[in-house]
């Protein structure tokens, strides 16, 4: 069986007043991802995972932020669509693995909910994902809980013909 690996990386502002949506799910938080789309920086990063491994276009190419088409967009319609595209090339998703970095909203009491709702989005099993929040040790231009940074690393395996 043929594997290959993708790595995906997504930044957004956190500001006052925008739902906290990440991972396809909504943080009890005051402040929340800003974006042309609805911003949900570890969706984004998990489809330029997927994207990357299949040898596609990235998500910004795919669903440009120039474009009002996506103004507003649910991110879980823009991960469903790169997922078809990553299977019509011909692949399966083996795991995703997820590092959250912020000092915004607290990621572990929200780990499993946010592993169920990948998982759902991705058509896959809970257990094909994970995830974990990361603080930043008040260090950086994220600390303060004034941003977020998402990393995503998936192993994507190529089905027989
Ligand atoms: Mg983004």
């Amino acid at each position: 069986m043929k594997i290959r690996v993708g790595m995906g990386f997504d930044v957004h502002r956190l500001v006052e007043g925008r739902p906290c949506k990440l991972g396809g799910i909504v943080l009890p938080h005051p402040s929340g991802p800003l974006g042309h789309s609805d911003g949900d920086a570890v969706l984004h990063a998990i489809a330029d995972a997927l994207l990357g491994a299949a040898g596609l276009d990235d998500l910004g190419t795919l669903f440009s932020d120039q474009d009002a088409q996506w103004k507003d967009a649910d991110s879980a319609k823009l991960l469903a669509e790169c997922l078809r595209r990553v299977r019509r090339a011909g692949f399966e998703v083996g795991n995703l693995d997820v590092v959250i970095a912020t000092e915004g909203p607290r990621i572990a009491p929200h780990r499993a909910a946010m592993r169920a709702s990948i998982a759902r989005i991705c058509g896959i099993e809970a257990q094909q994902v994970n995830l974990k929040g990361k603080s930043l040790e008040g260090l950086g231009a994220l600390a303060g809980g004034t941003g977020i940074a998402v990393q995503a690393v998936c192993l994507l395996e190529q089905r027989s013909p």
